[in-house]
């Protein structure tokens, strides 16, 4: 692990910005006269980031493992509205000494090229208008997470949370299902009103910060906020058109069969049919609680490669996992990666299910990546762009699913799989629906919530879909609030398209040859950002590409995978 120079005192904890305001100071001073002064400065200014950073992690941790605890909650509001402005101005200051300075241009380009044009995109970026606007959209973000984590469904006389009410999904019983999605859809529809006012909120604040920067709209805005050097927004919608017509026939198909499966017509396949299991089959039940679940992701990330499960066990020791879903904790998973600790800490919602045992994947792939990049002394480069990071974490959930017989027995295992498989089919539609909706939501910001509703149930038409809502409109047109992306980080969707097709090429190479297929994920995961995407993929052996011919030729092998298990089933 990278371990930083005396610039900082060690253990320093940051409460306000007078923690960081000293040593802010000192580097927008300091004197530069040589190229090692210049690269001294760059550390520094890195290590000052990190130790911001880890204190911000850990305010938004607290915050959404206890979203009803008052003190975290205006700490982590503190960080967000008040610190980080302060901080993003001092850091603008300070990208803009290091990226004028008259031998920036003279350093060593294939070590500092990829800074230089990270650096230069901070600075296009930034406007000082836009500080107080974004801690304003970071107020308005958490206060989603605490309506969202607050939210139960009243099943059987007893409040439950969303992740533990969404287990009954996955029952055999009908009418289980069918009370569970009620309870479910009643208690997120109850916030409608809350939700939609947050998020025009959002929509008109960000308008805002795409014209101060100078672009129309914030589509492009975010577009180039998130670093996507190496496609435009017109290559996003080509993807939409893409999954369309390669992945839309191949999804609507598993829908069929499942539907079919129930033994249910078609034009009687219900918003809470999905995830259900045929009658007399039990849904799958991997694990009893978090402990359990960490103890066999480590056994599972052993097998795979010993340091990976010895990086699991480390973060247990460090209590660096909050697993079990609860009462008052924000929506979803994460990995957050603590950049002094070296570490990441993992966040789930689990609730005992298939998906959780995927999420675990999912989340340690991202928390491998956080270790293998942790001996990189510059933040900015330990940083990755969530393309390479989710492709990091999606190929963990594939390269692992062979030793997910931890949990199962064969035919449980071969279920689980399967489920997952088809998952990969199924999710692009939504993908694609998720990040399309934005596209429009922010082309058009004089929108009403009544369009933006309708818009949504067109867009689900438009990818794909066989439920028959009648009876239940409403809860269709809310849909799009039950994805915390769109509240909380705009466009942040489609990057899992994108990954799941590095995935799925690490997956086939993995496949080919365990060996050759891993070396080449840790090769790619070691660059962190230090190069470009299409760089880093090629040095993984997979090629950066979401054409409709890619997208194809991945559908077929997924298709085959598929095929192998019917093989297994016969075996069993
Ligand atoms: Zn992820």
């Amino acid at each position: 692990m990278y371990q930083p120079s005396s610039f900082i005192t060690k253990n320093t904890k940051i409460n306000s910005w007078n923690d960081l305001k000293p040593y802010f100071d000192i580097l927008i001073n300091r004197k530069i006269s040589t190229k090692n002064d210049l690269e001294t400065l760059i550390q520094h200014y890195s290590e000052l980031i990190s130790v911001f950073a880890e204190d911000y992690a850990w305010s938004y941790i607290n915050m959404s493992c206890h979203t009803e605890n008052d003190d975290y909650v205006k700490t982590y509001e503190k960080f967000a509205s008040v610190i980080e402005p302060e901080f993003s101005k001092g850091a603008n200051q300070l990208t803009l000494k290091i990226t004028a300075h008259p031998q920036f241009s003279e350093l060593d380009s294939t070590r500092f090229g990829q800074l230089s044009k990270l650096f230069k995109r901070e600075l296009e970026m930034f406007r000082d208008e836009n500080v107080t606007l974004n801690a304003e959209l970071s107020t308005l973000s958490s206060q989603y997470d605490q309506v969202a984590g607050g939210l139960t469904a009243s099943i059987d006389g007893e409040d439950l949370p969303m992740p533990m009410a969404g287990t009954r999904l996955l029952s055999s019983d009908r009418e289980v299902r069918k009370n569970a999605w009620l309870a479910m859809q009643e208690s997120r529809y109850a916030k409608k009103e809350e939700f939609d006012t947050l998020y025009s909120d959002m929509v008109k604040l960000r308008h805002k910060v795409a014209i101060n920067a100078g672009y129309e709209n914030f589509r492009d805005y975010q577009h180039d906020n998130l670093h996507r050097f190496d496609y435009t927004p017109a290559d996003v919608e080509a993807f939409h058109d893409a999954v369309e017509t390669c992945v839309k026939p191949l999804a609507l198909s598993i829908h069929k069969k499942n539907c079919e499966k129930l033994g249910l017509d078609l034009s009687d396949y219900r918003p809470w049919d999905g995830s259900g299991e045929p009658e007399g089959q039990t849904s799958l039940k991997p694990f009893e609680g978090g402990e359990e679940l960490i103890e066999k992701a480590i056994d599972i990330f052993s097998i795979l490669k010993p340091e990976f499960g010895e990086n699991l066990n480390a973060m247990d020791k460090n209590n660096l996992f909050d697993l079990d879903s609860r009462k008052g904790k924000s929506p979803g998973g994460y990995n957050y990666p603590l950049e002094v600790t070296g570490m990441p800490f993992i966040f789930m919602n689990a609730a005992g299910t298939q998906r959780d045992v995927t999420t675990m994947m999912h989340e340690g792939g991202h928390a491998m990546h956080t270790f293998l990049c942790n001996e990189e002394p510059l933040v900015q480069y330990r940083e990755t762009p969530s393309e390479m990071a989710e492709t990091a974490s999606m190929s963990m959930e594939l390269m692992t699913s062979s030793y997910w017989d931890k949990f199962y027995n064969k035919e449980d295992h071969i279920r689980a799989r399967r489920e997952h498989l088809e998952g990969i089919i199924t999710f692009f539609p939504w993908c694609a629906t998720v990040d399309a909706m934005q596209h429009w939501v922010y082309l058009h910001p004089e929108h009403t919530t009544e369009e933006r509703d309708s818009h949504f149930v067109e867009l689900t038409k438009r990818f794909g879909s066989c439920i028959n809502w009648d009876g239940f409109e409403q809860y269709q047109r809310n849909g799009w609030q039950r994805q915390g992306h769109i509240f909380g980080v705009p466009f942040y969707y489609i990057e899992y398209g994108i990954a799941q097709l590095g995935a799925l090429q690490v997956y086939r190479n993995f496949v080919k040859n365990n060996k050759e297929g891993l070396d080449g994920y840790i090769k790619g995961l070691k660059m962190g950002n230090s190069k470009p995407i299409p760089e880093v993929w090629e040095n993984m052996g997979i090629k950066f590409d979401f054409s409709a011919d890619t997208i194809k030729e991945l559908m077929e092998f997924v298709q085959e995978e598929l095929d192998k298990l019917d093989v297994d089933i016969c075996v069993v």
